[in-house]
């Protein structure tokens, strides 16, 4: 049976931990003179919840599991970083890890000065497990790593193989479930007691850059983590963005279709390609991808700006492709084919930061792939996906506003951003056409007419009885069509009539979307719809 307490190094389990006063002490200060911290600073003076009460909180709720379970890293590379140094006496103990595999796990293991076993995997990437089963007895094997889908080659390991590894060993299985998300198949509910499962914000979730990793274990071991992580090792905005992504799962899971459906179009894409013998079966968000000439292929890419990973070392000719965006995907194709880079459709780009607004929204006028919007309102993003949907209009918008004040700056900038998007995406807006749409929804009947003559104008005939529309602000729907209309230089005539406010606004902005969508289309003639020449 597994005993934490005869695998763990002496000296941690006799360590009496760092403790602040914060930490030993559970009720709320009403004045905290404890930890020299600057009382005024710019909004992060105080050391963060080092309980991250909150997110864990969240997390466990989101994966359903106990928060007792839980730890949380600087990446998930500090836990394997902490979970060697816990374990594994320099010099002496060792770990098994199995190639080609996640390389932090033999770094980790070189700067602990701790021996690493190798047992490679089958040729057809899966666990060798008749070569495992005698070394599970060594009593200085104390950690196996297992990367689960795997990196670099993208597939799932066999979950009975590696049950039947944990049944038979007395040390830890480390379980990588880092690409877990766009596979499924967790084993994060599994209560084994010698089981523990890394998994990351990194990858689905979109924060590399917050850097956080999460550990789920028993408690005893959990305990061990928190006796050595450093004290404050995840910082304030880290948790909030976390929490914020965990609070938004339906967003999470459309990224993750949007990425899933681009590797499918990849997988069928990149066979047709000179030059590329394979493409490796893959659960994760990357391609594992096999060429003549690898390292040819590499250098040809770079000299595009395209930069794929190398992995040539751990297996012969391959690169290892992340998905991106419909866009830089379809860039990648064209450049592998030695295609003349083109855009792919009429791409307009606005990023705009102010102290109050951080905007990045781009357009794409003829393809509607990969939608996306991000703002923190939750109906607003309701309001922009009916844009790009009825609009057939590809819309990426991620917004940081400040929310804590209101959502006025959010929405009115978002509008002068998509606005100033459409106004480059249009160029000299030749070819396109002026239109009108009526369009009923239930109660509610909403006219718009829109016409890119070059100048801005919003004629508006709306009335709405509630001050707000799930977070949304009534008002802000006329100061959203003023400020688009003000960057994107068009007349809006926009009215509505009916009772519910919720369906008068959405009749708006899906007769907007389809106004927009008949607006933008190209015209046989590819003329200007202007007798003075210019628009
Ligand atoms: N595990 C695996 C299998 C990975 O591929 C990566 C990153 N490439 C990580 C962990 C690192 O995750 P983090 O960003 O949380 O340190």
């Amino acid at each position: 049976m597994f005993d934490v307490n005869k695998i763990v190094r002496p000296n941690i389990k006799a360590l009496k931990p760092y403790s602040s006063a914060r930490s030993e002490f559970e009720g709320i200060a009403e004045v905290s003179l404890d930890a020299n911290e600057n009382p005024f600073g710019f909004g992060l003076n105080r050391y963060p919840d080092t309980s991250l009460k909150k997110l864990k909180h969240t997390f466990a709720k989101f994966r359903g599991i106990e928060q007792n379970r839980l730890i949380f890293g600087n990446g998930s590379n500090e836990i394997i970083d902490l979970l060697i140094r816990i374990f594994c006496k320099p010099r002496k103990d060792k770990l098994l890890t199995l190639p080609p595999t996640f390389s932090m796990y033999s770094v980790s293991a070189l700067i602990n000065d701790v021996k690493e076993v190798q047992v490679p995997l089958t040729a057809n990437f899966q666990i060798d497990y008749p070569v495992i089963a005698p070394l599970l007895s060594d009593e200085s094997l104390k950690l196996i790593f297992i990367c689960s889908p795997n990196n670099p080659t993208g597939n799932q390991m066999n979950p009975e193989v590696i049950r039947k590894i944990t049944y038979s060993f007395g040390g830890l299985v480390v379980l990588d479930e880092a690409y877990i998300d766009f596979s499924g198949g967790s084993l994060i509910r599994e209560e084994i007691p010698n089981l523990f499962i890394l998994q990351t914000f990194s990858k689905a979730f979109g924060l590399a850059g917050a850097r956080l990793g999460v550990g789920v274990g028993q408690p005893e071991v959990i305990n061990l983590l928190n006796k050595v992580r450093p004290p404050y090792n995840i910082n304030s905005l880290t948790q909030d963005k976390a929490v914020e992504a965990l609070e938004r799962p339906e967003l999470i899971k459309r990224q993750i279709e949007i990425l899933k459906d681009e590797k499918a179009k990849l997988e069928q894409s990149l066979p047709e390609i000179k030059g590329i013998n394979k493409i490796y079966p893959s659960d994760a968000n990357f391609l594992l991808v096999e060429f003549e000439d690898a390292k040819a292929a590499y250098r040809k890419l770079l000299k595009r700006g395209i930069i794929l990973r190398d992995k040539s070392n751990q297996i012969e000719n391959t690169l290892r492709i992340t998905i991106g965006t419909p866009e830089e995907n379809a860039k990648l194709i064209q450049a592998l084919k030695g295609e003349a880079s083109k855009e792919i459709g009429r791409i307009g780009k606005c990023a705009r930061t102010t102290a109050e607004t951080k905007i990045y929204v781009e357009v794409n006028l003829d393809d509607p792939a990969g939608s996306v919007s991000a703002t923190g309102v939750a109906f607003f993003d309701h309001m922009l996906d009916q844009v790009a949907r009825h609009g057939a209009i590809g819309l990426k918008v991620q917004v940081e506003g400040d929310l804590k004040i209101d959502t006025h700056h959010t929405i009115e900038d978002t509008a002068l951003a998509l606005g100033a998007a459409f106004n480059s995406a249009l160029k000299d807006r030749k070819g396109i056409e002026r239109y009108g749409f009526l369009l009923p929804m239930d109660d509610s009947l909403a006219q718009v007419a829109i016409d890119f003559g070059g100048r801005p104008w919003l004629e508006w005939k709306a009335d709405f009885s509630a001050t707000h529309v799930g977070k949304m602000p009534t008002e802000m729907v006329f100061h959203f069509f003023k400020s688009f209309s003000d960057t994107a230089r068009c007349n809006l005539n926009i009215k509505v009539e009916g009772q519910n406010d919720h369906h008068k606004i959405e009749s708006i902005f899906k007769a907007f979307a389809q106004v927009l969508k008949m607006a933008v289309k190209k015209n046989e003639s590819g003329l200007l719809s202007s007798t003075k020449g210019v628009l």
